[in-house]
């Protein structure tokens, strides 16, 4: 059976790419990679991963084995980096696999030296308190025999201009000390942005390449590229006075023409965006007005008379304006989109 679906993301090829290429740039001297972890943020890791090969990228960042090996016949998994590192369950379609782990703790990188795993990464933790080796535990685990290829660690407050930053460049050098990687690497998107002192040998941005704009040091480098559409399902002409969605958050303030749209928070428009979101047709502004519900959205459309059912109308989600509309991160309005809007790439 064939239907039509209601609700799409378009999704700009070009802009993926020009956004990895202005992250490249960035980044001076030193390699660029990219997160495609949660399935590239939303968006699809098995259509992000090839578009960003082409444009140069060619070490990819995930967070679970499943995702590696999902992504594992588009490109040499050895260029694959599994960042919650390995359990002695995974140790051996690990190995199948060929992707890297990033080794977080003393007891994964015993398992991987008892393994005789070969190349491997590991994760330092120069502050943040989330995961890698601590200051506390570096003197005492044994990584002489260890064969690192990238030493890594996370900045948990780059998009932010805060002394931390310092603190764990600091940190991060002097715990990498006497360890002979063969590369470091330190900055996300927001850190990209921090300067060359950041940078090192590779850097990892995720969230920039979607079209998140993870600093103010990245306004204007990046291009949104994910675009949500919807139909409309109905319109209709209300009162003053009318009371419109669940609970009534919005009562007409005059006459007004609204309509519905086949989008809602089960598809990641979240209830954030309640009152406060923007959708656009024909270049006509048109606000959200009431609740967002499950799989509907109401808005008035008293200024753009020509609207009519069927019609596909564009949802603002630029995502720095739509986070500061819904008060949910750039991050979480990416990886909540829901997988009922097909995805197309143009
Ligand atoms: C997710 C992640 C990144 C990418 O971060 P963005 O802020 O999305 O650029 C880089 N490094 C690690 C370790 C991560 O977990």
């Amino acid at each position: 059976m064939k239907f039509s679906p209601a609700l799409r993301l378009r999704l700009d090829g070009e802009a993926l790419a020009a956004n990895w290429t202005s992250m490249a740039q960035l980044s001076g001297t030193a390699e660029t990679g990219a997160a495609v972890k949660a399935d590239a943020y939303g968006l699809g890791a098995r259509a992000v991963v090839p578009r960003l090969w082409k444009a140069g990228c060619r070490e990819y960042f995930v967070a679970h084995w499943g995702e590696a090996e999902a992504i594992a016949d588009l490109v040499p998994a050895a260029r694959i980096a599994v960042l919650n590192g390995i359990t002695e369950a995974d140790i051996a379609p690990a190995l199948q696999l060929g992707a890297i782990p990033v080794l977080n703790t003393p007891h994964q990188i015993a398992l991987w030296k008892a393994a005789g795993g070969g190349r491997c990464h590991v994760m330092l933790d120069s502050g943040m308190n989330r995961l890698g080796i601590g200051a506390e535990q570096i003197s005492s685990t044994d990584m002489a025999s260890l064969q690192i290829d990238l030493l890594l660690s996370h900045l948990a407050s780059a998009d932010e201009d805060v002394a931390q930053n310092r603190d764990q460049l600091e940190t991060f050098i002097a715990m990498a000390e006497g360890l002979r990687p063969r590369r470091k690497s330190l900055a996300n998107s927001a850190g990209i942005a921090l300067g060359p002192d950041y940078h090192f040998d590779l850097t990892r941005p995720g969230l920039a390449l979607y079209g998140g704009v993870a600093s103010t040091g990245l306004t204007g480098k990046v291009r949104q590229t994910v675009f949500p559409q919807a139909c409309v399902l109905q319109t209709r002409t209300i009162r003053a006075g009318a009371r419109i969605g669940y609970n009534a958050t919005y009562v007409a303030p005059v006459d007004m023409r609204t309509a519905t749209l086949a989008i809602g928070y089960a598809d990641g428009y979240l209830r954030g965006f309640s009152n406060s979101g923007t959708v656009h047709f024909q270049g006509i502004p048109m606000p959200v007005v009431g609740r967002v519900s499950m799989d509907l959205l109401i808005v008035d459309a008293t200024n753009c008379p020509q609207l009519a059912e069927g019609d596909w109308v564009d949802i603002d989600f630029e995502l720095s304006a739509a986070s500061t509309a819904s008060a949910v991160s750039q991050y979480e309005l990416l990886t909540t989109l829901g997988k009922r809007a097909g995805r197309r790439w143009e």
